[in-house]
């Protein structure tokens, strides 16, 4: 990574003030709970979005939630600003630290505290890793549908936070829909419940207002997920077609006849290349796209959606179709889809990776549309992708050492965005908005809306301690980028936040 991708961020970092937040927190925490020196904070100074880097001040790794109490209390009195961290495979930068602020691990907070089978429920501490927790539900046939490609590493704290989906969550949901409670503490140091374990709650739907929310609103200290059986059968079929308009006009046609497959999934002819002689999935790499459609439940509903499915990619223009026919089959068809990104990195020093969500009729529109981008910015882009969601990954190919190439892969990363809105869509996919999106954000929304987000985080944080710079862009921010209409030097709403 070159100084032209390095953070420009101001350093408001001084020694003496680090000392005094230090003191602060070793009065609460045991000395192994506190990092400041710099070889033991620098691990912590990005998150999956590594073009972006900064190191904290100092590293919290609280036990305990009276010790995130403590903590959120005193940075509250002291001013000092807090980002929560799980797992950091966040891909929006939403982890990455503040020159002068805390970074609150949860990295201690790793233990299932209860798993009923009956009630078919979890609840977890939120630095438990999202496989895990399917891992511990294996054993009762239960699972936690939610699965992001990273659910080896990333944690339920960080899925909570960014309303995170996968592959399975066309049929099941995203993270929103799989969440029944979470508890958190605020700013204030006050802890707070939202949801409860039934499926109801009493009140406004707080819950809903939080996921999602990128560490700005509280920090998670406990949630309870729900489990579903693991169904008897599953198998996916694998679709090659010899034209990407054919392939997203099949992702529309799958859905248009009924049929919600249990994972839809795109591939680009660059994306087969670059994953096939890493994984050796089988992928037919002179396709234009491939589409892996799963499907799952009892052993007679596979076959009759198997055949369904098929009949529709026929219909489409598929130009080959294979069936898997044992589960290693299956799992071997899917480990080339969640491999594609650190696949990337055979071919590519440094990769990009998008995310914004589409209509699916639109898949193809944008698709050729990123095409005609690739020349426009001289680079190339492998596309792998939630398809039946309309949830795009573009990965932009970039080498960072070579002047110019950085800023013209965020160029072609805002243009995707652009695209994605015109064409009805939105920039929020599920990697969340963290700094990576937020100029975007003064192209979808309004300076009412953005407003209207401030008040929202107003309303949980009035101290602005809480991530803050993440997410939602100020008036001043859009208007440097462009986005902002300035009239005679004067901004309209010179009222709303500008920091
Ligand atoms: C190879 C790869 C594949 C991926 N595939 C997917 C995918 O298929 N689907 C998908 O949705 N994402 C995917 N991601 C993105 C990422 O894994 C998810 O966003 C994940 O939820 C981040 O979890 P984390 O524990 O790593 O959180 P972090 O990266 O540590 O943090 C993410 C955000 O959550 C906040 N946060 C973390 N913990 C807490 C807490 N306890 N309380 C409050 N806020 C908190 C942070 O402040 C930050 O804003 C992928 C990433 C990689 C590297």
């Amino acid at each position: 990574m070159n100084a032209e991708t390095a953070a420009p961020a101001e350093s408001t970092f001084s020694p003496a003030r680090q000392q005094q937040v230090v003191s602060a927190l070793r009065a609460l925490l045991p000395a192994h709970a506190l990092l400041s020196n710099i070889e033991d904070t620098r691990p912590y100074e990005c998150d999956g979005l590594a073009a972006y880097r900064q190191t904290p001040m100092v590293v919290a790794l609280p036990e305990n939630e009276e010790q995130v109490v403590a903590i959120l209390k005193a940075c509250r009195d002291l001013k000092v600003p807090i980002v929560p961290r799980g797992a950091g495979t966040g891909l929006s930068g939403g982890a990455m630290p503040i020159a002068d602020g805390v970074v609150l691990s949860t990295a201690k907070f790793t233990r299932i505290v209860k798993l009923d089978q009956y009630a078919r429920t979890a609840v977890v501490q939120p630095g438990v890793r999202n496989l895990a927790i399917s891992e511990a539900a294996a054993a009762h046939g239960l699972y936690y549908a939610p699965d992001p490609s990273s659910q080896i590493a990333c944690t339920i704290g960080g899925n909570v936070a960014e309303n995170s989906g996968g592959v399975h969550c066309l049929k099941y949901g995203l993270t929103v829909h799989n969440v029944l409670r979470v508890r958190m503490v605020t700013i204030e140091g006050e802890v707070v419940e939202l949801g409860n374990g039934a499926l109801d709650a009493p009140g406004l739907d707080l819950l809903a207002v939080f996921i999602g929310s990128e560490g700005m609103l509280g920090v998670v200290t406990e949630v309870t997920v729900k489990l579903i059986p693991k169904p008897q059968a599953a198998r996916v079929i694998m679709a090659s077609f010899d034209d990407v308009v054919k392939s997203g006009n099949a992702v529309a046609n799958v859905i248009a006849a009924g049929i919600i497959p249990a994972g839809l999934e795109m591939m680009d002819r660059t994306s087969s290349r670059m994953v096939e002689p890493f994984v050796k999935a089988g992928y037919d790499i002179d396709a234009a796209a491939i589409l892996l459609c799963e499907s799952d439940g009892t052993a007679e509903e596979v076959e009759e959606e198997i055949g369904r499915m098929s009949a529709v990619l026929n219909a489409s223009g598929a130009t080959r179709i294979e069936v898997s026919t044992s589960e290693a089959e299956r799992l071997r068809f899917w480990s080339g889809r969640k491999n594609a990104f650190p696949a990337a990195g055979r071919i590519s020093p440094d990769y990009y990776c998008m995310d914004g969500t589409i209509p699916r009729k639109n898949l193809a529109q944008v698709l050729l549309g990123i095409e005609q981008m690739e020349n426009k910015y001289g680079l190339r882009c492998a596309n792998v992708f939630h398809a039946g969601d309309g949830n795009l990954h573009p990965l932009i190919l970039f080498d960072a050492n070579v002047p110019g190439e950085f800023h013209r892969a965020e160029e072609f990363g805002a243009e995707i965005l652009e695209l994605c809105v015109a064409v009805g869509g939105t920039i929020t996919g599920e990697h969340g908005v963290g700094i990576e999106k937020i100029n975007s954000m003064c192209v979808q929304f309004s300076p009412l809306e953005r407003e209207a987000f401030f008040n929202v985080k107003r309303a949980f944080d009035t101290a602005f301690l809480l991530n803050p710079d993440k997410a939602i862009p100020t008036l001043q921010r859009c208007a440097e980028y462009g986005k902002m209409h300035v009239q005679r030097g004067q901004l309209k709403f010179a009222e709303l936040p500008r920091f």
